[in-house]
């Protein structure tokens, strides 16, 4: 028996009765990113793996544990990406990007990878779309930037999330914040968990992102990165919140969203959907004023989001929302005999460029098989063409919802199917 193989643990297939969901959602964020001018951009799947290094943070667990790293055959170091910011922050600067002087934006989408436990909503393939702003540190854009991730859940129809939003403050902010995180959690260090012992010297803030159930109960009462804001990062907080509430755009400010990335500042926040499960987040995203500069770029600052397209589709379903009308033919084509099917194709493929879903079975023969094959495909109408009709030069048409059948000619077939909505 010849072998057979399976997908790899982690990843998932999109298959043909799933796939226009996919395309709807994806089409929507394509509408929304447009209307507020961000313009596509497309970078490779792999960059050498020193960007993530680098750029994510050596502390994080993405870098730690979850990146998908290769050699090539010149053995150079690559990693499939884990995430979008960084290629995009790497393109933006190779590229000098600097396209306008007021900002630029920029949308993505596509696979990224993560080697981690796969769950209900996790996996090792999965599909973001992203947002980013170039080239201003006004609160104004963070909030155009969460506006535009709610103007798309909102745009499928999603009521059930929240957005909850933080400020990690600046590295001017951190120096004194970190020193009362090391002092806070450096007598339970015995109670807490490898990683955080690790990450204590590296990152402490990530100890509040610790998913660990004790970790996560000595977080808890962690001091708050919200007392001790500079003035500067405490102006800006309060003047992302009036202008989210300027904009009608309701949300918590939860101190403990630290995100998993090392370069973040100031504005961080997350759609969260509680109903998901222990995988609730359905987007999130921050400032990362330094990065630019850090690869090599001006000191141009920056802010974006990411969203995972398998979590948006799990929620649309858990709320019953549409995702568009599923894709079936409107004209089934049913041809009797050799003669029949000749004639038949030329005018199936007349249909079909007018952009006009039309199909048939060529191989089955019987015109019941053939109304079988109709029926299954949904098609509201089927053309019969059989010896008969040819020689009178007319087609069937009939309305598989009623069963009505009427003659049309086969001469103008086109303008005649044009009439019926
Ligand atoms: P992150 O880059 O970790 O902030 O993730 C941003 C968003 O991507 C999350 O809110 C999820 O919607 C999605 N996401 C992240 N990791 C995964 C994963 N392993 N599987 C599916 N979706 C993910």
């Amino acid at each position: 028996m010849a072998d057979r193989y399976k997908i790899p643990r982690g990843t998932f297939d999109i298959l043909p009765e799933e796939s226009y969901k996919w395309q709807y959602v994806k089409n929507v964020f394509h509408q929304i990113a447009q209307a507020y001018n961000y313009r596509e951009i497309v970078t490779p799947i792999f960059e050498v793996s020193q960007l993530f290094e680098r750029t994510v943070g050596d502390s994080s667990d993405i870098v730690q544990k979850e990146m998908y790293k290769f050699q090539d055959k010149k053995g150079r170091t690559f990693a499939l990406r884990p995430e979008g910011t960084a290629s995009v922050v790497r393109s933006y600067v190779e590229n000098n990007l600097h396209m306008n002087n007021y900002g630029d934006r920029l949308f993505y989408m596509g696979p990224m990878f993560r080697y981690d436990r796969p769950q209900k909503g996790r996996y090792r393939q999965f599909y973001q779309y992203g947002v980013e702003y170039f080239g201003s540190q006004n609160a104004y854009v963070d909030a155009e930037v969460i506006a535009l991730a709610y103007q798309f859940l909102k745009t499928l129809g999603l009521n059930n999330f929240q957005l909850e939003i933080n400020s990690i403050g600046c590295p001017n902010c951190s120096k004194d914040y970190d020193k009362a995180l090391v002092d806070f959690f450096t007598p339970h260090l015995g109670e807490l968990c490898q990683d955080c012992n690790n990450r204590i010297k590296k990152n402490p803030k990530r100890l509040l992102d610790c998913k660990i159930p004790t970790c996560k109960a000595i977080a808890a009462n962690a001091p708050s990165m919200l007392d001790y804001l500079d003035e500067e990062c405490q102006q800006d907080f309060d003047s992302l919140q009036k202008y989210l509430t300027d904009l009608e755009i309701p949300f918590t400010i939860n101190p403990r969203i630290v995100r998993g990335l090392d370069y973040y500042r100031k504005t961080a926040f997350e759609f969260i959907n509680n109903n998901l499960g222990a995988q609730n987040a359905l987007c999130g995203g921050g400032r990362y004023d330094g990065l630019v500069k850090q690869l090599g770029g001006k000191d141009v600052p920056a802010i974006g989001f990411a969203g995972g397209f398998e979590r948006l589709i799990l929620s649309m379903e858990n709320e019953g929302l549409s995702f568009g009308e599923i894709p079936k033919p409107k004209y089934f084509f049913v041809m009797l005999g050799n003669d029949a099917k000749e004639v038949g194709l030329p005018l199936l493929n007349k249909i079909r460029v007018q952009n006009i879903v039309a199909d048939a079975a060529p191989d089955k023969a019987s015109l019941k098989a053939q109304m079988k094959a109709a029926n299954k495909s949904g098609a509201p109408f089927t053309l019969i063409l059989g010896d008969e009709e040819l020689k009178k030069n007319i087609i069937f048409l009939k309305d598989m919802e009623t069963g009505d059948q009427k003659e049309i000619a086969l001469d103008n077939i086109l303008e005649q199917l044009d009439s019926i909505k």
